[in-house]
């Protein structure tokens, strides 16, 4: 009888998990695993409201695997040097076959396979490890010399022409397995882990929906009343123009695949584009396979080093005072406040406010980058390593294909391009409801409780052409 063991990571689905498929496949015994790390979570700067969800998500997971007769175990280790000795021992004591789960991208998380992997080689077992995340491997993505893509539209175009070949399409349901009693195994109660999670949870951002079902409707709704238009309100901040589904693309919850096969589903799974919008979304799905393949091709990035290495030598400003001001929207540029308390009272913010925000803190600030990057993963529900990382080196212009140093948005001029009426600016910013719409992108006068702008936009923009000019 084989009894196989799939071990949950970023992928918290049942349909359409490459690994899971995998492991259920003998239509056997199959145990489900998942680590729960706190510390590494800390190391990550993990967002609470982004593990809460996680954990909350979980618990469906587990409802939803006892209809496949598959136990799931929580267990908790707080370092990674531990998980090796606790699979092993853990694989000996469930006489498990075999190991089977979805690859994690980034430095750490392969270092842990490694130990895990040379562990049970001792043992003769193997960890079966799948590419679950993306729509093409990683590493297969390559220019004609064969060399990783640093620009995304010369990688765009290959994996155009990748799909026009063939469409990677979602793996079947797993199946069901045979009935199976674990004994002697020390399990986690999820309720006991939810019921004392140690950070406040009134905020809205720890109320998103969990669920599979949830996050499909969210695509079949999306794709059906939204998409078409895409191309001409997903830099609105103000409607609600983009499908809000990356904190479920980023545990798992949905597949990058399922997000395509949607898309095409009405053309047969033939990869042609039939609108604008959609292929504005496409390829969005595509910067974000972008960034995941670039975290592999050069992991330095994970280590808090600029894509370029030179623009290591950029001289930051040391203030933490407009450090502060940037993180809670007193910043007195009403665009930039209004991303940073979306951020912080909804778990998420906008693209084009995510990019006017990052602009204004590396080039207005002049502050380092990486610690705009740390908050924004503190704080964001769909906090990922490789997109975020990515989206600040773009802004900062120290990354792949980012935008070169001396292109620096206006902050005000961007408010009135993509919220002419200042509605975004009025739901966040409070205090500046009663400006019309021409005075609200920047107060001419003082504001009652609301501070005057902490830098001035010409002179900090040449401070800052200066700073990247010198590189
Ligand atoms: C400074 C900065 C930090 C960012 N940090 C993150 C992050 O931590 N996690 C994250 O998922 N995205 C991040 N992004 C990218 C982008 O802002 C979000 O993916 C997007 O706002 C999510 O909203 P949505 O699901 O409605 O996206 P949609 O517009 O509906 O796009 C669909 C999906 O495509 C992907 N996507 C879209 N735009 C991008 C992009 N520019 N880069 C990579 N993937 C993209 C996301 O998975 C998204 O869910 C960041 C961007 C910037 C500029």
């Amino acid at each position: 009888m084989a009894r196989n063991l799939f071990w949950f990571r970023q992928d918290l689905r049942l349909e359409d998990n490459v690994g899971l498929w995998h492991a259920t496949q003998h239509n056997e015994e199959c145990v489900a695993l998942v680590i729960i790390s706190p510390e590494q979570w800390k190391h990550h700067h993990d967002a609470p409201s982004k593990i809460f969800f996680y954990l909350r998500q979980l618990q469906e997971i587990q409802e939803d695997l006892k209809h496949l007769n598959i136990p799931l175990i929580i267990k908790t280790i707080q370092s990674w040097s531990n998980v090796p000795k606790y699979i092993t021992s853990l694989c000996k004591k469930l006489e498990i076959e075999d190991i089977y789960a979805n690859v994690e991208l980034a430095t750490n998380e392969k270092h842990r396979d490694d130990q895990v992997k040379e562990a049970l080689s001792k043992y003769k077992k193997n960890i079966h490890l799948f590419e679950d995340r993306t729509l093409f491997p990683t590493q297969s993505i390559r220019n004609k010399s064969g060399e990783a893509y640093k620009v995304f539209t010369a990688f765009k175009k290959t994996c155009y022409e990748r799909l026009s070949i063939s469409i990677p399409r979602a793996y079947p349901s797993p199946s069901k397995q045979k009935s199976i009693v674990i004994k002697d195994i020390e399990n986690e109660s999820l309720n006991d882990l939810i019921s004392q999670f140690e950070y406040d949870t009134s905020n809205s951002a720890f109320k998103i929906e969990v669920g599979e079902k949830t996050a499909q409707d969210k695509l079949k709704d999306f794709v059906k009343s939204k998409m078409n238009n895409y191309d001409q309100t997903r830099d609105i901040p103000n409607t609600d123009g983009t499908s809000q589904l990356s904190p479920y693309l980023n545990i798992g919850i949905i597949s990058v695949r399922q997000c395509l096969e949607e898309v095409l589903k009405d053309n047969d799974y033939i990869f042609s584009i039939q609108s604008k919008g959609q292929q504005t979304w496409i390829d969005e799905l595509l910067w974000r396979e972008f960034y995941q393949h670039v975290m592999v091709d050069f992991p330095h990035i994970c280590k808090h080093l600029p894509f370029k290495k030179e623009m290591q030598k950029i001289q930051w400003r040391n203030s933490e005072e407009d450090l502060k001001k940037w993180q809670t929207g007193q910043t007195g540029i009403p665009i930039v406040d209004a991303g940073m308390r979306q951020l912080q009272q909804t778990g998420w913010m906008h693209n084009r406010v995510r990019m006017i925000c990052a602009m204004f803190l590396s080039k207005n600030l002049l502050i380092d980058w990486r610690l705009g990057e740390k908050w924004f993963m503190q704080h964001l529900l769909d906090g990922d390593l490789a997109a975020n990382n990515g989206g600040w080196q773009w802004s900062a212009s120290t990354g792949t294909d980012a935008v070169p140093y001396f292109r620096i948005f206006n902050p005000v001029t961007q408010s009135q391009r993509f919220d002419p009426q200042g509605e975004y600016i009025r739901t966040w910013v409070p205090e500046l409801k009663q400006l019309d719409h021409k005075q609200i992108h920047a107060p001419k006068e003082h504001i009652e409780n609301y501070p005057r702008p902490i830098v001035d936009l010409k002179s900090s923009r040449a401070r800052a052409l200066a700073a990247f000019k010198n590189i």
